[in-house]
């Protein structure tokens, strides 16, 4: 007979494995009003205010007296050897390898709870060769960027909402709790260190690109749950996305390789997703394409492209009624876009009128009708790192399938949608959306 601690209905596992690892490592995380919290979809809204500071907090608790993630106990030292930023255009701003001067890091061991975070010179992690992440995985992270604006500010865009996916891929991987807020003032300060020399006001339309990491760091070979860890935070130069005014070539995926399946983890941002997909994305290079598009099941239902989200505007076959359409979240395989998110708020909210705004399974075969009878409009990639990316070429079983794209400008809705975006994070619009950091 099972113990009666086990759960007995099986589809919790996972949910109540996650409760009592917040519980343990950051019990303010807990909403007060429904006294658990599954760390996962319910965590992803704009509204999180939960964090030491803002009196939410659940009772003092006995079975955790170990400190919690605090922005607030932040040591700085600053660096003696400053960097030199590479110049607009260079190859060291496009080799993606340049960090800015600091970085953050916060350690967290089962015993001890989690250590003063720092921010210190940027330089290399000490790790022993049996940390847990180099053999098992356990790592996550999410991408971000740090956008100069053409009023002059600095800008993050719905940071909130990448703090609570964090703390949701954290939780995925048995990773330590942490309350997103916290980890939302250490991005904003190492930010405001870096942000004024990395991305100087004279050049408005820059940006950063920002990747918050925690990783395993335990010496021990042991597959088990993790009692250190290391979090940190570093900022990169990227060089400037332009997409391709041809637009994104995408390879459907074939049967041999799933990015994600149904109980899996592509909805978290973890590194167990991207290694694997590499082969995939090499032979897609290889064969001239940009991405895969991502298929799943027998069906090949239309999921990500690359590591982006995937968008398509069609006609429907009966009332030729205009449809934007993405694949819904429901299932878990798809990642929880930031981008993708903005984009079905903004078309909601926008372009209600025009379109149709469709969160629905759909296959590549229905894409390929479409396209087929002429009713195929647009389609795009969106994500934090490639942006809104026009689709203007879908390969699938041997076809080369064209997607009508604007002179120029990709289609004429990705086009407006993108405006709208870069509008908010670069400061043209004003909008709750875009999280003004504040400089000395
Ligand atoms: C990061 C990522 C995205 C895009 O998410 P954003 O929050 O919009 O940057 C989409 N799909 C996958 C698989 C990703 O890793």
């Amino acid at each position: 007979m099972a113990p009666s601690a086990v759960p007995q209905d099986d589809s919790t596992l996972t949910a109540n494995g996650i409760a009592s690892s917040i519980a343990k490592t950051a019990p303010s995380v807990l909403d007060s009003s429904s006294g658990q919290s599954n760390g996962t979809s319910a965590l992803l809204t704009d509204k999180i205010t939960n964090g030491p500071s803002n009196g939410l907090k659940s009772t003092p608790s006995a079975s955790s007296p170990l400190p919690e993630l605090d922005a607030s106990k932040l040591t700085i030292t600053l660096t003696q050897n400053p960097r030199s930023v590479p110049a607009a255009g260079s190859p060291e701003q496009a080799s993606q390898k340049v960090c800015t001067d600091h970085m953050i890091t916060a350690q967290w061991t089962s015993s001890s709870g989690w250590a003063v975070p720092e921010l210190k010179p940027y330089g290399p992690l000490t790790l022993m060769p049996t940390a847990s992440c180099l053999h098992y995985a356990t790592e996550c992270f999410e991408g971000m960027k740090l956008y100069r604006g053409f009023d002059g500010k600095l800008r993050l865009f719905r940071p909130n909402l990448n703090c609570a996916r964090m703390l949701m891929s954290a939780n995925r991987i048995a990773l330590p709790s942490f309350p997103p807020t916290e980890l939302l003032k250490l991005i904003a300060k190492l930010c405001e260190t870096d942000g004024g020399k990395w991305l100087p006001k004279d050049q408005p339309g820059s940006f950063l690109y920002i990747r918050p990491t925690m990783i395993a760091s335990d010496p021990a070979l042991g597959v088990q749950r993790p009692k250190e860890a290391t979090l940190f935070i570093i900022l990169t130069c990227f060089p400037p996305m332009d997409s391709d005014p041809k637009g994104l070539k995408l390879l459907a995926s074939k049967n041999d390789m799933v990015r994600a399946w149904p109980g899996g983890f592509g909805y978290a941002k973890v590194g167990a997703n991207y290694g694997p997909s590499l082969v995939a994305q090499g032979e897609a290079r290889a064969l001239g394409f940009d991405q895969i598009l991502w298929l799943f099941g027998k069906n090949g239902e239309v999921t990500e492209a690359g590591a982006s989200n995937f968008f398509v505007i069609w006609r429907t076959k009966d009332e030729g009624k205009l449809q934007l359409v993405t694949a819904p979240l429901g299932e878990k395989i798809i990642l929880d876009g930031v981008t993708r998110r903005s984009v079905l708020e903004l078309a909601r909210e926008k372009l209600g009128g025009e379109l149709e705004v469709v969160e629905r399974k759909y296959t590549m075969a229905e894409v390929a009708e479409a396209q087929q009878e002429g009713r195929l409009v647009e389609a795009f990639a969106a994500g934090t790192a490639f942006f809104i990316a026009p689709v203007g070429l879908i390969h699938y079983h041997g076809n080369d399938l064209g997607v009508p794209l604007e002179e120029g400008k990709g289609g004429k809705y990705t086009y407006q949608l993108k405006t709208w975006l870069k509008d908010i994070m670069w400061g043209n619009q004003q909008h709750e959306w875009g999280y003004v950091i504040e400089e000395k």
